[in-house]
């Protein structure tokens, strides 16, 4: 497992499986994985949970989750993506990356999900709709919440929508808006246009600072390719603000970033206009 640090803070890279896509999901000609295609010419990209130890434990997404076939369906399908163009590489492997840490789901303080896409949110219940981190604080983007559940809409299956509103309701979940403190080392920033309550989240430590930038980006080159988005955003003006503001904390600050997506979960930085890995 990749782990990098920031400060004295630790953050895990965890892989939840991994799905092949075809590269035009891009909107320009960037790379989107490490250039090894499968036969059909689809790049392959892990799903990614970021587990940071500081003052509490606190896990950024909640990978595919138990039903990974499932999840990937739930984003393709209402969007037209056919099974050629995306499908299933890799199952499940949250549990045993984070027992590898030492810590099994009920040791998690903070669960935060950077959007409600169904491969960021997965473990949060189990298949009978059991809440899987029993003791942790499960927060939630407000305005992913409204879009999606409240709004019914069908990239939040009906089962997931019904388990996450009874979690809100129970006040097992809480929704969140605005920048918040997750916890000492984790901030929660708004970073919109993927979808309408996208947010990423700031790791500090000793003074400095990773972004976990969720799907804002989908690759370190989109640092410096500042027009290529996701085909799928849901506002894609709003979505290239968010990535200039991730690029230019990059560039202001060195800041290390990662997206929910990056391949081999790698990290990178904006040095004199050069993307470079690490
Ligand atoms: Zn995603």
């Amino acid at each position: 497992m990749k782990t990098f640090t920031v400060g004295s803070t630790t953050v895990a890279v965890i892989e939840d499986g991994s799905f092949f896509m075809a590269p035009d999901f891009l909107t320009g000609p960037v790379e989107p994985g490490t250039g090894e295609r499968d036969e059909h010419g689809r790049a392959c990209l892990p799903v990614l949970s970021f587990f940071v130890t500081g003052s509490s434990t606190v896990l950024v997404d909640a990978g595919l989750g138990p039903d990974p076939e499932g999840a990937l369906r739930s984003i393709a399908t209402p969007l037209g993506i056919d099974q050629q163009r995306m499908g299933l590489a890799g199952n499940a492997g949250l549990g045993p990356a984070l027992a590898g840490c030492g810590v099994g789901y009920d040791a998690i303080d903070v669960v935060c999900i950077s959007h409600l896409h169904a491969d960021h949110m997965g473990w949060l219940v189990d298949v009978d709709g059991s809440p899987v981190f029993g003791n942790a604080e499960v927060l939630l983007p407000r305005g992913d919440y409204e879009y999606f559940v409240v709004g019914q809409l069908p990239q939040v299956p009906r089962a997931a929508c019904d388990a996450l509103r009874a979690m809100v309701e129970s006040g097992r979940a809480e929704l969140f808006d605005g920048e918040m403190a997750v916890s000492r080392e984790v901030t929660a920033v708004p970073a919109p246009g993927h979808t309408p309550g996208h947010t990423i989240f700031a790791v500090t430590g000793d003074g400095e600072r990773a972004m976990i930038a969720g799907d804002a980006m989908y690759c370190p080159a989109q640092l410096n390719e500042l027009d290529v988005g996701g085909r799928h955003d849901i506002d894609p003006a709003l979505a290239r603000r968010t990535r200039e503001m991730i690029a230019r904390e990059a560039a202001e600050h060195r800041t290390r970033t990662v997206g929910g997506h990056f391949a081999g979960g790698c990290t990178a930085r904006l040095i004199d206009g050069c993307v470079v890995i690490g």
